[in-house]
């Protein structure tokens, strides 16, 4: 690929409106464009980061056996005044009238559409759990829609939603996504810690959020250091290790400011081992038990006896993920941003020294696209007639992981090569695609 022909619209300085430094950078190198508040269009390089983020969710939920589905975005008003939340989700929720003046709303939250779905088709004990889950678009009207798409009005939401028979069965389910979380923010290359957190509007009694610390982050967090070193490996999903794993998270104190009682956090955390933080919500789950299945009558029958399933929720931010990641790995002092290679827009970025009377180095940039193409490396060549510091600035805000300068250092088959952020090495082309695949593999 090549830059001049996609359309990356970088801008010159940091935009002044943006007050957190992932915002300035989706602005900055054209990932997103505002369309009215908290509102946004994803161009293509924010798109493309967006979409492998829900790729590798959509595969950590398959793992666990979770089953994808699609609602809509549009649902009734109907199913929420059964469940009682149309008056108790207040103003948040965007009311629309259809031609024939229906009640309809833009999906906030989807516990309603899916209860509805599970009750019209399944009736027998025989047929749980089910687990299902979709990815789609969400609209919140925030009081306060701020810091780009990190606090949004229109966003991008992995929801899942469990169905057991007892309460028992519900918590292997609430464990099952507990480890999907752990092994997806993972993948993304985040340190996403559980912490006990309010049920707050959507109810219940149990319930974790994944929070990722920044001090740009919305939530005050208050946890014990050692969390960070509890090993997520396990090789078996039955319900023993997964209660033992989720026991091994449970041991430290990790907290929300809703749930925070300062003698307690004083008394379980020595002071040395304190963390009294901000942090960024990128997923929560949630056990509620038959908070809507009572009111939706969502019931199995079970030997004879009719019983209410006991329900669980869960989701990921997917959007504000991407937002996330940047407040995790870019360091905007020195402007330089790395993706982690699992969601890069690219993996590798050529640089050619571009001279007027001279076009060798544009023509060595096709030939080694075409050789790391080949070697399924996604890569894009900057073709422009910037001088190559413009370029190396460039795309140091892109955040491409990997760099092949051909400039002066370049001679005959060796080249100038670096991750982003690092020294530069002198390496043959072979070599330089065994470094990448290394990292792709990781
Ligand atoms: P918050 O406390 O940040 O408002 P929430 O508790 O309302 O989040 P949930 O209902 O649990 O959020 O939604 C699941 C996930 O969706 C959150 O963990 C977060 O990552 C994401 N999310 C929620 N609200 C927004 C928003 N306004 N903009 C972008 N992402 C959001
Ligand atoms: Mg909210």
């Amino acid at each position: 690929m090549y830059f001049s022909k996609l359309f990356i619209p970088i801008l010159k300085n940091n935009p002044t409106e943006a007050k957190i430094k992932s915002h300035q950078l989706m602005l900055r190198v054209g990932m997103i464009k505002q369309s009215s508040a908290g509102i946004y269009s994803w161009l293509p390089l924010g798109f493309k980061v967006m979409k492998k983020i829900e790729q590798i969710v959509r595969e950590e939920q398959d793992r666990v056996g979770v089953q994808e589905i699609l609602m809509p975005t549009i649902q009734s008003s109907d199913i929420w005044k059964e469940s009682g939340r149309y008056d108790d989700y207040g103003e948040e929720m965007l009311r629309i009238k259809d031609r024939q003046n229906r009640e309809m709303l833009y999906g906030p939250t989807n516990e309603e559409l899916v209860t509805e779905i599970f009750r019209s088709s399944i009736k027998s004990y025989k047929s749980l759990p089910q687990l299902l889950y979709h990815i789609q678009w969400k609209f919140r009207d925030e009081l306060r829609p701020r810091f780009g798409i990190m606090r949004c009005r229109e966003f991008y939401m992995k929801d899942a939603y469990s169905f057991d028979l007892t309460d028992d069965d519900a918590l292997f389910s609430y464990n099952k996504f507990f480890l999907s979380y752990l092994k997806t923010f993972k993948r993304l290359n985040l340190s996403a810690i559980p912490m006990a957190a309010d049920t707050g509007p959507i109810g219940g009694n149990l319930s974790h959020e994944f929070i990722i610390l920044a001090e740009t982050g919305e939530s005050k967090i208050y946890t014990d250091k050692r969390i960070f070193e509890v090993d997520s490996e396990i090789t078996k999903i039955e319900k023993n290790s997964l209660n033992t794993l989720r026991g091994e998270y449970e041991k430290y104190y990790a907290v929300t400011d809703e749930k925070f009682d300062k003698e307690e956090f004083e008394k379980k955390v020595s002071e040395n081992q304190r963390i009294n933080t901000k942090g960024i919500e990128v997923g929560h789950i949630f056990y509620f038990g038959d908070k809507y299945s009572k009111p939706m009558n969502a019931a199995v029958d079970f030997n004879g006896k009719k019983e209410f399933v006991k329900m669980g929720s869960y989701g990921i931010g997917v959007s504000r993920l991407v937002g996330a990641i940047i407040e995790a790995k870019y360091d905007d002092k020195d402007e330089i941003m790395k993706w982690p290679i699992s969601v890069a827009p690219y993996d590798c970025a050529i640089l050619p020294m571009i001279n007027k009377n001279d076009n060798s180095n544009l023509e060595k940039s096709n030939k080694i696209l075409e050789h790391l193409n080949k070697n399924n490396i996604d890569t894009i060549v900057d073709d422009t007639d910037e001088n190559i510091s413009a370029k190396i600035k460039k795309f140091n805000l892109i955040g491409i992981p990997f760099q092949l300068i051909l400039g002066k250092k370049s001679e005959g088959d060796t080249f100038e090569f670096r991750e982003v952020g690092k020294e530069t090495q002198n390496l043959k082309i072979e070599e330089i695609i065994t470094q990448i695949k290394k990292a792709k593999s990781n």
